[in-house]
């Protein structure tokens, strides 16, 4: 199944895709949660009504008339793995990690998937990192790597826009990684069930239609179930929890010159078997 959060214009609602529409679940499912987390939380209960729904309704309205919001607008947490490409560490010009190197992204950077990303006031060195991204299903720690897949509820397409002088000027990450707008997420949660080996997706990023970024995620260094079982020795994950797992290389920092997203470009990331995103660059405060 794949799920979504949408505007109608008036409210938020959680929906399911149907070809090129959608189904109003709180419309047909009494008791329904109010938001992605809550249905993630109950969806054991809710799963087998939401089936149904699936094969017998049409949808209730066209994709196309709904403005689609990220899946998890405002999840718990947002971490990031950097570094786990081969292709990418090599162009970064830093070591190959001993360890996972994990960073986060704040909440607050979650964007829409179509929505305009900023390019901030304070930097012009924005880039792009295509990234296939993790929806925690469950209430968990100490999972160990071969029942991770238990833990997962979905995945979705993920933009890890970076401000790239603000990332690397200290030896801490986390600034210049959550500027606000700069984790766009979508268009849908494609649920682990449906998805099947998350390992095997072609992923690629395109600016102004110029291919930037072509991997698979076959390439990633540590796999998602290493990084669930990695991450969680650490904290508790919790149902709608955001997990990006790194980006492969291409990206507008490698380039000489650099080649950063400017005022009007359109990125796009897309990844097999989910779908893709794509926004406008807008500079901060223009409207
Ligand atoms: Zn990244």
């Amino acid at each position: 199944m794949k799920l979504v959060t949408y505007s109608d214009g008036s409210h938020t609602k959680l929906g399911l895709v149907k070809n090129d529409g959608v189904i109003d679940l709180g419309r047909h499912i009494a008791g329904l949660p109010s938001g992605m987390i809550g249905l993630i939380t109950e969806w054991d209960r809710v799963r087998p009504r939401a089936l149904e729904l699936a094969e017998k309704l049409p949808a209730d309205a066209p994709l196309a008339s709904v403005h689609l919001l990220a899946p998890v607008p405002r999840p718990g947490k947002i971490f990031a793995i950097g570094l786990n490409y081969a292709d990418h560490i090599k162009e970064s010009g830093l070591p190959t990690p001993q360890h996972q190197t994990w960073f986060t992204k704040a909440v607050t950077s979650v964007n829409g998937p179509f929505d305009p990303i900023q390019v901030p006031l304070a930097s012009k060195t924005i880039d792009y990192e295509a990234e296939l991204v993790v929806i925690i299903g469950r209430r968990c720690k100490h999972v160990p790597k071969e029942r991770a897949a238990e833990v997962v509820f979905g995945y979705t397409a993920g933009n890890d826009v970076s401000v790239r002088d603000w990332q690397m000027q200290s030896g801490q990450w986390v600034l210049g990684k959550s500027f606000d707008s700069h984790a766009p997420i979508g268009p849908w949660i494609v649920t682990a069930e449906e998805l099947g080996d998350p390992h095997t997706l072609g992923i690629r990023c395109l600016v102004n239609g110029e291919l930037r970024q072509n991997s698979n995620t076959a390439n990633l260094v540590f796999g998602v179930f290493d990084q669930i079982a990695h991450v969680s020795q650490a904290m508790t994950l919790e149902p709608g929890d955001v997990i990006f797992t790194g980006t492969p290389g291409g990206v507008g920092a490698a380039f000489k010159p650099p080649r950063w997203l400017k005022d009007g470009d359109k990125v796009r990331v897309e990844i097999d078997r989910i779908g893709a995103i794509e926004a406008t660059m807008k500079s901060e405060g223009a409207d």
